[in-house]
């Protein structure tokens, strides 16, 4: 059998986990929760990291940051996560969704201009397959008309455009370390901010609108509630078990990388042959291989591959039904523009088994496998 995907476990996580057990501070912001927040400092060259409970949270925080509120608007892809848009949802504001490119499945940097209003507040992009969005264009439109630029950057740890780390570009990024994802703590997630009153907002809104991360820092000699907050922060064993991972992060990537460019080699012939479509990375992006996709003629042509494919045992997924043919976001969005790609990219995508530790000869069959599907 070929899974679609094994959460990441390297053997070194217990050891830290353990650690943490015995130095009996299990709870957050303890010694590991600052070690994995000063590894994306200093790996991504990230003014401020702060491990939270989830992407979707980090995402909330954002929104929170931000000030977005009811009536406001905010721009995205359709294409996406639910928890992309709910963060701002659950603040009152309306989603408003804009195309996405077919090459890289990411937000069309060209049509979102056409998308502001006098109410819009935010634009975030999501670099899909951890593939980047055209962020210099994005980040030119977001200072003419005065926007925040938030990325959704849960798939893109490691990722890079023009060099510079994806989740460090725009304002606010986000990251994700859910166990699907390419690094993972079970649940949990990044919030990574530039600036340093919003970092301090940050801390703040995390602990339960107290200012304790400056009473732990010895900055104050008692600590209160100033604000609104929530409690945002994993518990030390999440940190640990990833900061595990983190010790080895070139080491997945590459061992990742490695398995995404050999089903290219496999199934460039079908591509070649006009049958099938394959990922595109941009010149200016370094990707992190988080997933590997082929695009099929059609939805009826994608679920008799993901059945052919089954009764070899081996598992193949989709995912996203675009999110304004959703209850929801019929009821909280609208879509700027046409649908030209959203809808009709969506039902050819089909990801492919990938995970670290994934072996040649499994990735050889998945490509054997699909090569009689589309020549026999
Ligand atoms: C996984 C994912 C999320 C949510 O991440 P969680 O850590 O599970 O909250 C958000 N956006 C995108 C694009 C994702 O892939």
């Amino acid at each position: 059998m070929i899974d679609f995907n094994i959460p990441l476990y390297m053997g070194d996580e217990l050891y830290y986990v353990k650690d943490v057990m015995e130095k009996h501070k299990i709870c957050g912001d303890g010694e590991y929760t600052r070690k994995c927040n000063s590894w994306f400092e200093k790996s991504f060259s990230a003014k401020h990291a702060l491990l939270t409970t989830s992407c979707t949270h980090a995402t909330e925080m954002a929104a929170m940051l931000c000030n977005i509120g009811y009536g406001d608007e905010v721009i995205m892809p359709s294409y996406t996560f639910v928890s992309t848009a709910n963060a701002f949802v659950l603040r009152g504001a309306k989603v408003v969704f804009v195309d996405i490119r077919p090459d890289t499945m990411n937000i069309n940097e060209k049509l979102i201009e056409d998308a502001i209003t006098e109410k819009t507040k935010a634009i975030v992009p999501v670099h899909y397959a951890g593939v980047s969005c055209e962020m210099d264009t994005i980040l030119d439109i977001a200072k003419r008309h005065n926007l925040y630029v938030i990325e959704d950057a849960a798939q893109a740890v490691m990722s890079k455009y023009k060099g510079r780390y994806l989740g460090t570009i725009g304002d606010i990024g986000c990251f994700s370390f859910h166990e699907t994802k390419n690094f993972s703590m079970g649940e949990g997630g990044a919030l990574l901010v530039k600036n340093d009153d919003t970092f301090e907002q940050a801390e703040i809104i995390r602990e339960k609108g107290t200012n304790r991360s400056r009473f732990f820092r010895g900055q104050i000699d008692k600590y209160t509630w100033v604000s609104s907050g929530s409690s945002y922060l994993p518990s030390e064993l999440n940190a640990a078990y990833l900061y595990a991972q983190l010790l080895r992060a070139n080491e997945i990537n590459d061992n990742r990388l490695a398995s995404w460019n050999r089903y290219y080699e496999g199934l460039k012939h079908l591509k070649g042959s006009g049958l099938i479509d394959l990922p595109s990375i941009p010149l200016d992006c370094e990707h992190n291989a988080h997933m590997f996709y082929i695009k099929t003629k059609d939805l009826e042509e994608r679920s008799r591959l993901i059945s052919y494919l089954k009764s070899y045992d081996i598992y193949s997924v989709f995912h996203y039904i675009p999110l304004h043919t959703a209850p929801a976001g019929i009821k909280y969005g609208r879509f700027n523009g046409e649908d030209k790609y959203t809808s009709r990219e969506s039902e050819r995508l089909l990801r492919l088994p990938m995970y670290y530790g994934l072996k040649s000869d499994e990735i050889d069959l998945v490509c054997e496998k699909i090569s009689n599907f589309y020549t026999k």
